[in-house]
């Protein structure tokens, strides 16, 4: 599925998010598994990654692909930087949940079953960003992070960032302790709106919407962030879902690039 608003604007950007259908792996994989590291046939998410790669065009030479360790490390990318850890993650790049790039034809990469995709967009410069914000990463705000960093380091002026929080989780189905939702108090401008407390120490928590918050926080207005409705835990036709499946699932990937020449 694709960022249509986003490619409306810019036809040269290639945005979304796969669902775990029209694959190669088989039972609790079925079937376009994209994670390397949750104990698939390797050789069949190789072939649902060049399946994707063909799909949008973008081969997996020009892929950046990060090790995903739940923090909050945004990391530049440029051309250097692609085509590890594409078929093995240990070469994946380390320590890293957050990409940007200024570079045309490089491709954005993170793997999703139930955090929350990020992405974002600066159109007058080109600068394309994703990040993963699983509730660690959300609470360590890698959102508002990259805005930090494109505000400090490049120079981009707020009002031209634009911000996408794709399919995760939703408050229907992610019920977290009190330990989690600690650190949600401490960060979240109005707590309140984020969780409700459904059984003594038992929290549902809209991780979407603690993004959202976290955005606005870190200056974007409300109008350029966008959130899908969709809930990788309920729309079980469409997405692996982590808590849903007991662990034992298949990965979503999230990518964004943007097309030259
Ligand atoms: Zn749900």
């Amino acid at each position: 599925m694709f960022i249509k608003s986003w490619n409306k604007k810019d036809p040269s950007i290639v945005a979304g998010m796969t669902t775990k259908n029209g694959g190669f792996s088989t039972d609790t994989f079925s079937s376009f598994n994209l994670g390397l590291h949750v104990n698939d046939n390797q050789q069949n998410v190789i072939k649902n990654r060049e399946k994707l790669a063909s799909l949008l065009s973008f081969p997996t030479s020009n892929w950046a692909c990060g090790e995903q360790v739940h923090d909050n490390k945004i990391m530049e990318i440029t051309k250097a930087h692609t085509g590890m850890g594409v078929y093995d993650y240990k070469e994946s790049l380390k320590g890293v949940d957050g990409f940007y790039t200024k570079d045309p034809n490089i491709l954005l990469t993170t793997c999703y079953a139930d955090c929350v995709p990020l992405f974002f967009m600066e159109p007058k410069r080109n600068l394309l960003g994703i990040a993963h914000a699983g509730w660690k990463g959300t609470v360590k705000n890698i959102g508002g992070e990259m805005i930090r960093v494109w505000v400090e380091k490049e120079g981009v002026a707020l009002e031209d960032i634009y911000a996408v929080i794709g399919p995760s989780i939703g408050g229907c189905c992610y019920v977290v302790d009190d330990y989690v939702i600690d650190f949600v108090r401490e960060v979240s401008p109005s707590p309140n709106v984020v969780y409700s407390e459904v059984e003594k120490g038992q929290y549902s928590l809209n991780l979407k919407e603690l993004n959202k918050q976290l955005l606005q926080q870190a200056g974007l207005v409300s109008e350029k962030i966008e959130v899908t409705k969709y809930c990788t835990s309920c729309d079980h036709s469409i997405f692996f879902s982590h808590r849903r499946d007991n662990g034992n699932t298949g990965r979503m990937l999230s990518f964004i690039g943007r097309k030259e020449g």
